[in-house]
């Protein structure tokens, strides 16, 4: 089988599992205009941003030789459970033999799930399967152990772009990871290459935390986010991202009872404001905003394709969330008519408002009170308005 498969953030996971399965892996280019054109080309006109784009791109990987698509689908009353049928009749009907392998919860239906995993096995061994799925998994910690200091260090970087560069040939060193040695080497190298970027000094309180929150396509594919993590980063603002591909495998695939994943407890902390899984990652959106404010972030980007109806209603309750913790969220819709300059536009002022604001805020303290001031400190008082500060209660009083 030629393979392909979405290209959804860093894909060197999802290449090497279908690598070391036996697979011709024909790697989808990463979107560019050309891919978005030919995807709102071939795609019902109300059909969501990223299906368009995925079609784009699976017609690029076609043009390539690829003969199998494989991907994963989804849950509840949105349209992502759709995609893989939509995708499979659109392709035929252009006159492509193409086989749309699509992985959804193997509760729904086993037998299907089953003969999807032995057609994708490829005549391995249960055990080799084993193996290869345990280091493509070790393998996904590892990147986002890697790129979670890269997004930190990318805001204090001393020449402009060296973090990006040390990223991508991060990626480069995991191209040659075929067993648990190569990825300890892989991994080493990795953080070798992370402890050598030059910084600049910035003292603690002065420091930009910035979430980026959302769909989850539109969050983890920066060729269609304009390179919001990057042009954060330009702007001296350190990123998390609410979605990572380790994360998303410890809550959908993984026994909970084992991972404990951290969307639970993001889940639960959406409750109080979304109390359906309305599909997407709405609910979770709503909890990554309220997480970051507690963790002390100073705002959050919230990514929305344009007409995702999870993120709607996530929009309209993120000025009660901004309002009870006093977290800035601008909230960009993201289509094939979005341009960067508009964008970039947008988060530069709001990082400018967020860099205002933090340091009027620091000098009215420190000018008040003489006092050392910690960023957690900074943003708890925030909160609660300049007054409990100034009046000197303790954090502990209040
Ligand atoms: S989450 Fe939004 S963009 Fe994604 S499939 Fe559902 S409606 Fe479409």
């Amino acid at each position: 089988m030629k393979v392909t498969f979405p290209h959804m953030g860093n894909t060197m996971v999802y290449k090497k599992l279908l690598e070391l399965l036996g697979h011709e892996i024909i790697d989808p280019p990463v979107p560019s205009k050309r891919t978005i054109d030919l995807g709102v080309k071939h795609s019902p006109e109300f059909s969501c941003f990223p299906m368009k784009v995925l079609m784009g791109s699976y017609l690029e990987a076609l043009e390539m030789g690829a003969d199998t698509i494989i991907s994963s689908g989804g849950h509840g009353p949105c349209r992502a459970g759709y995609y893989g049928e939509t995708h499979q009749r659109i392709l035929n009907s252009l006159g492509h033999e193409v086989e749309v392998i699509i992985f959804d919860d193997f509760k729904d239906d086993f037998k299907d799930s089953m003969r999807k995993v032995w057609k994708v096995k490829n005549g391995k061994s249960w055990a080799e399967v084993w193996r290869t799925l345990k280091l493509s998994y070790r393998m996904s910690k590892a990147l986002d152990r890697l790129e979670k200091q890269i997004q930190i260090k990318r805001a204090y970087e001393a020449h402009t772009g060296e973090s990006t560069r040390v990223w991508e040939g991060i990626q480069g060193c995991f191209e040659r990871v075929y067993n648990d040695t190569d990825l300890i080497e892989a991994e080493a190298q990795g953080q070798n290459a992370i402890e050598g970027i030059k910084l600049r000094q910035v003292p603690q309180e002065k420091r930009i935390k910035i979430g980026v929150v959302g769909e989850i396509y539109v969050v983890m594919e920066q060729s269609i986010n304009m390179k919001i993590e990057e042009l954060l980063g330009g702007l001296n603002a350190e990123v998390e991202r609410s979605q990572y591909l380790s994360d998303w495998i410890d809550f959908n695939l993984l026994p909970k009872r084992y991972t404990k994943p951290h969307e639970l407890e993001i889940l639960k902390l959406g409750e109080p404001y979304i109390q359906e899984m309305i599909g997407g990652h709405a609910k979770q959106t709503v909890g990554h905003i309220v997480d970051y404010a507690q963790r002390g972030f100073d705002g959050v980007i919230h990514l929305m394709p344009f007409a995702c109806l999870p993120e709607l209603i996530s929009q309209s309750v993120i000025p009660t969330i901004t309002k009870e913790w006093g977290i800035p969220v601008l909230s960009l819709s993201i289509d094939e008519q979005t341009g960067t300059a508009n964008v970039q536009t947008r988060v530069e002022a709001f990082i400018d408002m967020i860099k205002m604001k933090k340091s009027k805020l620091l000098n009215t303290i420190t000018d008040s009170q003489n006092v050392e001031v910690k960023n957690e400190d900074l943003l708890y008082w925030h909160r609660r308005g300049l007054s409990q500060y100034q009046c000197g209660c303790s954090r502990q009083s209040v």
